[in-house]
C-alpha cells in the first residue's frame, strides 16, 4: 500500500508543491492583519500619522483579511483535490488487485465487507490526508508563527503563552474526548432504539398475546434515556468549553497587563504600547482556533488507524499468478477439432480438505449433453466452479475449446461459456441489460433472437417500454426469470452451456416450459448440467460423481 500511495504522490508532485506554497502563504497572510492594526493604533495614539497613511493602513487591513480568505479557499480546494486523487488511485489499485484475488477470499468475506473496505476505509484514508495530516501540519505551523510574532512584539507574552498552551491543549483534548464518547454513546442508544422497532413489529402479536407491552415499553424507555443522557453530556461540554477558552485568553492578557504596570523592567519585557496590546489581543484570540483544530485532527488520525490497517491487510493478500490470455482459435473451433470441454485426470479439494474428486475425466463435444448426479455435497457445483476458473485444480487439466479457464480472455468468455444458476441474478436496468449485462457489442437483434429462443420475446415486446422496460416493472414470474437467465447465457452463442439445477425452484408446469426452452437453446451446444429432469428430457449421458 505504501508503494501505491508513494507513486500517487509522486505523480501529484506539482499539486503537492502548490499546496505547500499555499499553506505558507495562508499562514503569512493570516498573521499580518494584527501588525497593520498595531501600526494604525500606535499612530493614532501618538498623533503623528497622516490621514492618508491611516486610510491606507485601513485598506491594507481589509485587503489582507480578504486575501487570507481567498488563500484559505484555494488551500481547501487543493487539499480536497489531492485527497480525491489519492482515494481514486488507491481504489483503482484495489480494483486491479480484486480481479486477481482467489475465489476463497470472497467466500470468506461477510456480505458487504468488500464494499465497506472500498467505501468507508478508503474514505478514512482521504480524511486522514485532508482533515488529519495536512491540516495538522498547517495548524502547528500557524501556532509556531503566531508564537514567533508574539514573542517578537512582547517576549513576556510569548513566555506566558508557551507556559499556558500545553495546559490549554490538554484541556481541549479532555473536552473533545468527552464529547466524542458522549456522541458514540448517543449513536449506540439510537441504534438500540432503531433495532427495537423491527423487533416489535415482527413480534407484535406475541407481545400482545403474552401481554408484554410493559416489558417492551421499559426497553424503549431505557434506550431513549441513555440517548438523552449522552446528549446532555455532549451539550454540557459544548457549552462550557468556549467560555473557558475565552476566559483563559482574557486572563492571559490581564496577567500580562497587570505584570507590565508593576515595574518599568517588566513593561519593557512585555513590550506595552497601545498598538501592541491591540495586536497581541488579536493574536491570543487567533492561537486558540488552530489549537482546537489540532485536537480534532488527532481524533481523525486515531479513528483512521483501524481503516488503514484493514487496507494494509488487503494489500498484503497473496494474489493469483497472472496467466497470459490467449484468443480462442476460431478456425479450430469452427471445424470442431477442439471439443468444447475436455477434463483430464482432474483432482480438487478446498484448502486443506481431502480431494472431493480425483482422476475425473470427461469430454463433451458439440451437441452432447452430460448430466452430473451424485448425493448432495459430493462436488457437482464445485466442478462448475473449476470449469469457470474460480478455483485452480490440484491435478489434471480442464480445456474449454483448447484453453485453460484462466487463459480465456474477457471478451471470449461469453462466446465460450454460458452459465445458468438456480436463482436468476438481476442487474440494474431494463430487460435488454438483463440479457446483455451491459455488453455494447450485443445488438438488439441478438437480444431478440435469444429471447425468441426461450419463448419470452412476445411477452417482452408487449411490455410498455419493450426491451427498455425496467425488470421490476415487468412483473416476471420465477419461471420467466429463469428463461431470461437462459437468454442471458446463450445470447453470445457459447460453445459450452453450464446449468446448475435451474429448475429446482419451479413448479411442474413452469418447469416443463423452461425445459422445452432449454431443449431449443441447447441444440448444437455442449451442455453440462446438474438436473435429472434435463437428462430425461434431452436424452443425454449421466455422470455420477463419487467420493474417491
Ligand atoms: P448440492 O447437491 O447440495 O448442491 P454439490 O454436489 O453441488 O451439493 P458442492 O456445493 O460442490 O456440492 O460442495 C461440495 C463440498 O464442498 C461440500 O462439502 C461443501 O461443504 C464444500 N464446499 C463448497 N464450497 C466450499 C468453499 N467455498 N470452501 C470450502 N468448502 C466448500
Ligand atoms: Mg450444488
Amino acid at each position: 500500500m505504501r508503494e501505491c500511495i508513494v507513486s500517487i504522490l509522486r505523480q501529484q508532485w506539482p499539486r503537492l508543491l502548490g499546496l505547500a506554497a499555499v499553506i505558507a502563504a495562508s499562514i503569512a497572510v493570516s498573521i499580518a492583519p494584527p501588525l497593520v492594526l498595531q501600526r494604525a493604533v500606535d499612530g493614532l495614539a501618538s498623533g503623528n500619522i497622516a490621514p492618508d497613511a491611516l486610510l491606507l493602513l485601513g485598506v491594507l487591513y481589509f485587503a489582507l483579511c480578504t486575501v487570507s480568505g481567498l488563500i484559505d479557499t484555494g488551500r481547501e480546494t487543493l487539499i480536497t483535490v489531492l485527497g480525491q486523487k489519492i482515494t481514486h488511485g488507491v481504489r483503482s489499485a484495489m480494483c486491479r488487485r480484486l480481479g486477481r484475488l482467489p475465489a476463497s477470499y470472497f467466500v470468506a468475506q461477510e456480505p458487504g465487507q468488500v464494499t465497506s473496505l472500498f467505501v468507508n476505509d478508503v474514505d478514512t484514508l482521504e480524511n486522514l490526508f485532508d482533515s488529519g495530516i495536512v491540516s495538522m501540519f498547517a495548524d502547528a505551523f500557524t501556532i509556531v508563527s503566531i508564537l514567533a510574532v508574539v514573542s517578537h512584539l512582547s517576549p513576556g507574552l510569548g513566555v506566558l503563552l508557551l507556559l499556558c498552551l500545553p495546559l490549554l491543549f490538554l484541556l481541549t483534548r479532555y473536552f473533545q474526548r468527552r464529547m466524542l464518547q458522549a456522541q458514540l454513546d448517543n449513536r449506540r442508544a439510537i441504534a438500540k432504539t432503531n433495532a427495537l422497532i423491527p423487533e416489535t413489529v415482527a413480534n407484535i402479536r406475541t407481545i400482545h398475546l403474552c401481554q408484554q407491552e410493559g416489558y417492551m415499553h421499559t426497553r424503549y424507555l431505557r434506550a431513549i434515556r441513555q440517548s438523552f443522557a449522552a446528549m446532555e453530556r455532549s451539550n454540557f461540554c459544548d457549552s462550557i468549553y468556549s467560555p473557558i477558552i475565552l476566559t483563559s485568553g482574557t486572563a492571559i492578557i490581564c496577567l500580562m497587563m497587570a505584570l507590565s504596570v508593576t515595574s518599568g523592567t517588566l513593561q519593557e519585557f512585555f513590550g506595552m504600547t497601545v498598538g501592541s496590546v491591540v495586536a497581541l489581543i488579536a493574536y491570543v484570540r487567533r492561537i486558540f482556533t488552530p489549537l482546537e483544530a489540532i485536537g480534532m485532527e488527532i481524533q481523525s488520525i486515531q479513528s483512521a488507524v483501524a481503516g488503514i490497517r484493514r487496507l494494509q491487510d488487503f494489500f498484503a493478500l497473496p494474489l493469483m499468478p497472472e496467466v497470459p490470455k490467449k484468443r480462442a482459435d476460431e478456425k479450430a473451433a469452427a471445424s470442431s477439432k477442439l471439443p468444447p470441454l475436455v477434463i483430464e485426470d482432474l483432482a480438487f479439494g478446498y484448502g486443506e480438505e481431502p480431494d472431493l474428486f480425483s482422476h475425473l475425466s470427461l469430454t463433451i463435444r458439440e451437441g452432447e449433453h452430460v448430466t452430473l448426479t451424485g448425493r448432495t455435497g459430493i462436488g457437482k457445483s464445485t466442478l462448475f466452479k473449476l470449469v469457470l476458473g474460480f478455483y485452480a485444480p490440484r491435478a489434471g487439466s480442464i480445456r474449454i475449446a483448447g484453453l485453460a479457464p484462466a487463459e480465456i480472455a474477457e471478451r471470449d468468455r461469453r462466446r465460450l461459456i454460458g452459465c445458468v444458476w438456480q436463482e436468476f441474478c438481476p442487474v440494474r436496468g431494463g430487460i435488454r441489460e438483463q440479457v446483455t449485462l451491459g455488453d455494447p457489442g450485443i445488438s438488439d437483434e441478438e437480444v431478440r433472437q435469444a429471447l425468441a429462443l426461450t419463448g419470452l420475446l412476445s411477452l417482452c415486446q408487449s411490455l410498455p417500454q419493450g426491451l427498455a422496460t425496467p425488470l421490476k416493472d415487468a412483473g416476471f414470474s420465477q419461471g420467466q426469470l429463469q428463461l431470461l437467465g437462459i437468454a442471458r447465457a446463450i445470447v453470445k452463442h457459447p460453445r459450452l452451456l453450464l446449468l446448475d439445477e435451474i429448475t429446482a425452484s419451479l413448479d411442474a408446469a413452469t418447469e416443463k416450459q423452461v425445459l422445452a426452452a432449454l431443449k431449443r437453446a441447447a441444440q448444437d451446444r455442449a451442455v453440462l448440467s446438474i438436473s435429472h429432469r434435463l437428462y430425461e428430457t434431452t436424452g443425454g449421458r449421466l455422470l455420477e460423481l463419487r467420493r474417491p
